[in-house]
């Protein structure tokens, strides 16, 4: 399948949007991290995600709208709770979890009776929406299992030859996915921490649960309230470990480490002014915010510069931190030392 490259010009928005709209695939940047679309309104369409992505069968998709009206278009039972997230928080990194109407095919909600509604900020994804004319299904737009891709460069990487088109438009500022916050049980519960924060939802009079799933990988047996939290994710070749703690600390344990690896080729994210001298090093920020941002692309690029073993530094635990955390520890395998 030929791949075409899209750019943000509104003649290339609307042609893909008519690719979208006629149940082919497209590729589109959001604030979070590149999504996948198909038309949320035709199951053969959101199918195709599944096998492009190679992502397995059981993990819902997100629907993505450009209007808030389309919101009782897809979903019913919106809770007090819920419309406080929708007029605070949307359009922006979040997404609401509500009982789902007949007209979202179940192959979109992978056999699930709710539906995961996300208003992005972007224009160009909006602008997409708007073409499109329905809602658009999308999962990130990476190969299932690797990290998110936060930039055009990584979609055409993993996409072409899989999906109809790409548009590129940069770079994706928030960097992690959006915060995934249930309104189907007796209290909101956020099943993935995001662009969003606990705070953020907080101050704005949400009281929600975290999931306690959220640092952990689930055994096979266990049935995931977010499906995405029971797969492999996020994981670059390489072989990453977490090192959290306090800042020093960490560094220290992080030196010992390359020793013991001298032998391979190591590298370390790191938020600190790195002086680590046997290893690639990339520079994680100076804050979550930043290490959020940076992430994925950082997980992308140890592999591209061949590096068989990498360190992460973890060392704040604020707003964003719970974010990279959840992302970290996957990519990590739960492979974590805490000093
Ligand atoms: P991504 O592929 O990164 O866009 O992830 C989409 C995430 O949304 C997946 O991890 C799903 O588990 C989650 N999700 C989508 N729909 C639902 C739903 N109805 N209930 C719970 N989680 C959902
Ligand atoms: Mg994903």
């Amino acid at each position: 399948m030929e791949t075409k490259l899209f750019s943000t010009s509104s003649e290339d928005i609307n042609n893909a949007g008519k690719i979208l709209k006629n149940g082919g695939l497209i590729a589109f940047p959001t604030e979070t991290v590149y999504g996948l679309g198909a038309s949320a309104y035709d199951a053969d369409a959101a199918e195709k995600i599944y096998t492009a992505k190679g992502r397995p069968s059981d993990n819902p998709l997100i629907v993505h709208i450009c209007e808030k009206e389309q919101i009782d278009e897809i979903a019913e039972d919106v809770t007090e709770e819920a419309k406080m997230v929708i007029d605070t928080f949307m359009p922006g990194p979040i997404t609401i979890i509500l009982k789902k109407k007949n007209i979202i095919p179940k192959t979109v909600t992978a056999g699930l009776d709710t539906v995961a509604i996300r208003f992005p900020s972007h224009n160009v994804a909006r602008a997409l929406i708007k073409a499109a004319g329905v809602p658009i299904a999308a999962p990130s737009a990476n190969l299932s299992g690797k990290p998110s891709p936060t930039k055009a460069r990584h979609v055409i990487n993993d996409m072409t030859g899989r999906i109809d088109g790409i548009i590129d438009g940069g770079d994706c500022n928030v960097g992690v996915e959006s915060t995934i916050v249930d309104f189907t049980g007796n209290k909101p519960v956020i099943l993935r921490p995001g662009g969003i924060t606990y705070e953020d939802l907080k101050n704005a009079g949400i009281d929600a649960e975290i999931d306690k799933n959220i640092l952990k990988s689930l055994s096979a047996n266990e049935v995931p309230k977010c499906p995405g939290m029971k797969y492999k994710h996020y994981a670059p070749n390489a072989d990453v470990t977490v090192v959290e703690g306090e800042k020093t600390v960490v560094k220290n344990k992080i030196k010992e480490l390359l020793e013991e690896n001298r032998n391979k080729i190591t590298g370390v994210l790191s938020m600190n002014d790195a002086d680590y001298d046997t290893a690639v090093i990339l520079n994680a920020g100076k804050d979550n915010k930043e290490y959020a941002k940076n992430l994925f692309s950082s997980l992308r690029e140890f592999d591209e510069l061949g590096v068989e073993v990498v360190f992460a530094e973890f060392c704040e635990d604020d707003g964003y931190g719970l974010a990279v955390k959840n992302r970290l520890y996957k990519a990590a395998g739960q492979k974590v030392i805490h000093v």
